[in-house]
């Protein structure tokens, strides 16, 4: 095999990193490409996604982003307020983005997102899709790695591909199995925060002008108090006011690991944010009884490797963070865009029946993807946490040197709130991880040998 575009590709896991990296495999030219789901379908999450221009980059590159950006809002700004009260801590004017970075900042429907990656999946016959199917062990990590899947109406059975990407997410069985294999424990952490997701139909807020003027907005609204927050934006062509609230992690605390989310009580929500200013709690008080559903907010600890064999973790599955910088869709996303850039430059032995080189060489690109990633995706989650902890700050002076900082950001160019400050998004926005790629593979290829 000379042409790394003959190798199998097995991915798991179709949320936002699994479906990215189908696609941007199928469309580098690979031809087989297998995709393996626990979920029946898509099973779209009701929340909104900030879609920041780093990623619609890789999107437009993949040949998504026209129908995603449809139903898009372009985001123009954002408003930074105190909880309590209302009053506005910084505004911050984003109206250049796109002649800044090549794309908008865009906020959207997480359902967009996925149904635009999976309808350009469903375009590549190169891609199958199994639905409905766990994978349950990793029994071979090289020279090809074999697994096993379960259909969840069958009997389980191995299979045997060149390389196996695993996007299975922040309960990823494939990190623990990898770690287990290499004798390291593999940590989840609790970040001792939880979310509240709420979408509030334009129906719903239309009678209020204040509200009115929040879902007809270009702006990204986050309202602050000590250790919670709510940010909020208009998804689906404004039809709909999406809403996520950070609050300490209190109705999980006896929750066993493997619950994430549970039904939140209404009562108990508006409770956590009791101080918050009336305009904030004219919006809560719309939120249905019963359709209050609370996420566990957790992490990972950094992972010694993400590679092993021919086997690579991807998206949450290797650095899930906390959403404060909106960039864990984003950094899956790219991470498949990578894999795909490094695994189509590998130069494979011409002799066919050399599996062991073939393996090497595959092992070589998935490390160049891990080297390229690594750093920069570990750089985001610890800003992302820092930010949390500036946002949450309790009365203090460190609160009164954050809010000091928040009136002087024009003058100085930073936002305590990293995800609105320009500095970072230089940084992160400005990053084309493809182009990254096509430069350095070779120097870091080398390097590898
Ligand atoms: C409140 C909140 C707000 C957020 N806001 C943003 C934002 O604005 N912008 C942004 O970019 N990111 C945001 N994120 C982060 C983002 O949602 C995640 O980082 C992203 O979804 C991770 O994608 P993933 O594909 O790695 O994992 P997941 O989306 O978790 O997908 C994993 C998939 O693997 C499947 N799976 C798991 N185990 C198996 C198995 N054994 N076999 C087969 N399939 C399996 C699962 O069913 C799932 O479909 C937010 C997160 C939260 C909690």
């Amino acid at each position: 095999m000379t042409d790394p575009r003959n190798l199998r590709v097995a991915v798991i896991g179709a949320g936002m990193g699994g479906l990215g990296t189908a696609l941007a495999f199928a469309r580098k030219g690979f031809k087989h490409i297998d995709v393996f789901e626990t979920a029946s379908n898509l099973g779209f999450v009701g929340a909104g996604i900030q879609m920041p221009p780093n990623v619609i980059r890789v999107l437009d590159r993949l040949g998504v982003w026209e129908e995603i950006g449809r139903e898009a809002t372009n985001v123009k700004g954002t408003s930074i307020r105190q909880g309590s009260t209302d009053k506005e801590l910084a505004r911050v004017d984003m109206p250049d983005m796109e002649e800044k970075y090549g794309y908008p900042h865009c906020t959207g429907h997480r359902s967009s997102l996925a149904s635009g990656l999976f309808n350009g999946c469903k375009q590549e016959p190169a891609i199958q899709f199994h639905f409905s199917t766990s994978l349950v062990s990793i029994d071979l990590y090289e020279p090809r790695p074999v697994f096993t899947v379960k259909p969840r109406d069958g009997e389980p059975y191995q299979v045997e591909t060149d390389v196996l990407l695993a996007a299975d997410g922040i309960k990823s069985v494939t990190r623990t199995q990898m770690m287990a294999k290499l004798g390291y424990v593999s940590e989840a952490q609790d970040t001792g925060q939880a979310a509240y997701r709420i979408m509030l139909k334009r129906s719903e807020m239309e009678h209020d002008p204040e509200l009115r003027a929040l879902i007809d907005s270009d702006t990204v609204v986050r309202w602050i108090g000590e250790r919670r927050h709510i940010i909020a934006y208009p998804v689906s062509n404004k039809q709909i006011y999406n809403i996520s609230t950070t609050q300490p992690d209190d109705n999980f605390a006896a929750a066993t690991n493997a619950t994430y989310t549970t039904k939140g009580s209404k009562s108990a929500m508006l409770g956590v944010f009791a101080d918050f200013c009336p305009l904030v709690h004219r919006m809560l008080d719309l939120v249905p009884n019963g359709e209050v559903c609370e996420w566990k907010l957790r992490t990972h600890k950094p992972l010694p490797t993400w590679v092993l064999g021919a086997v690579a973790l991807v998206g949450d599955a290797c650095h899930p963070t906390l959403p404060h910088l909106s960039q864990g869709a984003a950094m899956a996303i790219e991470d498949g865009a990578v894999l795909a850039e490094c695994l189509s430059r590998v130069p494979l032995p011409s002799d066919h029946g050399d599996a062991a080189q073939t393996a090497a060489a595959v092992n070589r690109a998935l490390k160049v993807y891990e080297q390229l990633r690594r750093d920069h995706t570990y750089a985001l989650v610890d800003l992302a946490a820092l930010s949390g902890r500036t946002l949450h700050l309790g009365e203090g002076k460190a609160k009164e040197e954050r809010d000091r900082e928040f009136a002087e950001h024009r003058r100085n160019g930073r936002v305590p709130d990293k995800w609105a400050s320009p500095d970072v998004q230089k940084m992160i926005y400005s990053h084309d991880c493809v182009k990254e790629t096509s430069e350095k593979f070779d120097k870091i290829w080398a390097t590898l040998a």
